[in-house]
């Protein structure tokens, strides 16, 4: 007899990705069957790549409209766009990542629908209910709302600085060993394990690693695999009712790195240098995600990044502490330096 606890699984109801993909907008919420007043959150780069423009085609299709620019996802900013977002019926994050955390956050805490519009494909949460947010000099992974549309203009994202479409792939370049963090815990502890947000996750990393000479020249192919692989990593997580497809002891690497290092990196980079030091702690070939990174130019080596040595070996050491999670760093011991020598990274 099957006893699975029920499970839900909530995403997107609309997911538009293509040249001017904005122009739709109207399409979808009347489809949605949402009337303004609208808020767009973004920031002042955002707003004059995206934000203004579709601020203009809502107003013009007889939405009342209001933006607020915001600069980060601290609780003193959320709280403040929060309370901007009183009396609006929905929420457009026009932005990266963090713009559209703050959307997340603010659309859930309302009560009202968000849609993600991304600007830059820099990491999986353009389509997942996850938020991350700093509270006292701490990121916090906060559980929101799907997203109720995506709407991804390709042609402004491949337009994003390289530095952002190669932070994508490597935050989807990390969830390879994410899976296999996810396994231990299935294995160890019992925990819920999907095989198919697993495989969904996975795939979306190989995808990226068959795309990068596509990626790196900004074809269209590419860059549409990368939204749609940066999308279904979303939809996995979804699947999953947890980030554990998309984050392992990569991304607490990273996590640390954030609040410890004067000066992080980005968030996908420093997730794929922590994929390197897991996939070599657990003795897996990942020659696949080195020569990605390497061809996409995310840091594979504490040289070109903007954090020391010294700040990557205390990350490492104190990743395992950031979460209660269960990774390879609670079923493997390691020498940091060593560790780091085999992986290539020093
Ligand atoms: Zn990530």
């Amino acid at each position: 007899m099957i006893k699975m606890d029920p499970h839900r699984i909530e995403l997107s109801r609309e997911i538009i990705i293509g040249n001017e993909a904005y122009k739709k907008l109207p399409e979808i919420l009347e489809k949605l069957k949402l009337k303004g007043p609208a808020l767009i959150v973004c920031d002042p780069t955002t707003f004059e790549v995206a934000g203004r423009e579709v601020g203009q085609i809502l107003e013009k299709d007889g939405f009342a409209v209001d933006k607020v620019l915001c600069s980060d996802v601290t609780e003193k900013e959320l709280e403040r766009v929060r309370s901007r977002a009183d009396n609006f019926k929905f929420v457009l994050g026009v932005g990266g990542g963090r713009i559209i955390d703050t959307a997340k956050y603010v659309g859930t805490e309302e009560s009202v629908p968000y849609i993600s519009v991304p600007t830059a494909p820099s990491h999986d949460g353009i389509a997942s209910s996850r938020a991350t947010i700093n509270k006292e000099d701490r990121r916090y992974s906060y559980e929101a709302d799907a997203p109720t549309a995506i709407v991804a203009d390709l042609g402004i994202i491949g337009d994003a600085p390289m530095e952002l479409i190669s932070a994508g792939c490597g935050d989807l370049l990390s969830n390879i060993t994410s899976v296999e963090d996810w396994k231990l815990g299935q294995r160890d502890n019992g925990e819920y394990y999907s095989d198919y947000a697993a495989a969904l996750s996975v795939l979306a990393a190989e995808i990226i690693i068959s795309s990068s000479d596509m990626i790196k020249n900004r074809e269209e192919r590419g860059i549409r695999n990368l939204v749609k692989a940066l999308i279904s990593a979303g939809i996995a997580m979804s699947i999953a009712g947890s980030s554990r497809p998309c984050s392992g002891a990569d991304h607490q690497f990273s996590h640390v790195l954030d609040y410890i290092a004067e000066e992080p990196g980005n968030h996908g980079h420093q997730c794929a240098m922590g994929a390197l030091l897991s996939a070599e702690l657990r003795d897996m070939d990942y020659s696949g995600i080195r020569e990605t990174m390497e061809k996409l130019d995310i840091p594979t080596r504490i040289n070109q990044t903007s954090f020391s040595k010294d700040e990557a070996f205390r990350a490492w050491e104190e990743a395992k502490n950031i979460r209660d999670r269960y990774t390879v760093l609670d079923v493997k011991d390691f020498d940091t330096e060593s560790l780091f020598k085999r992986a290539g990274i020093i």
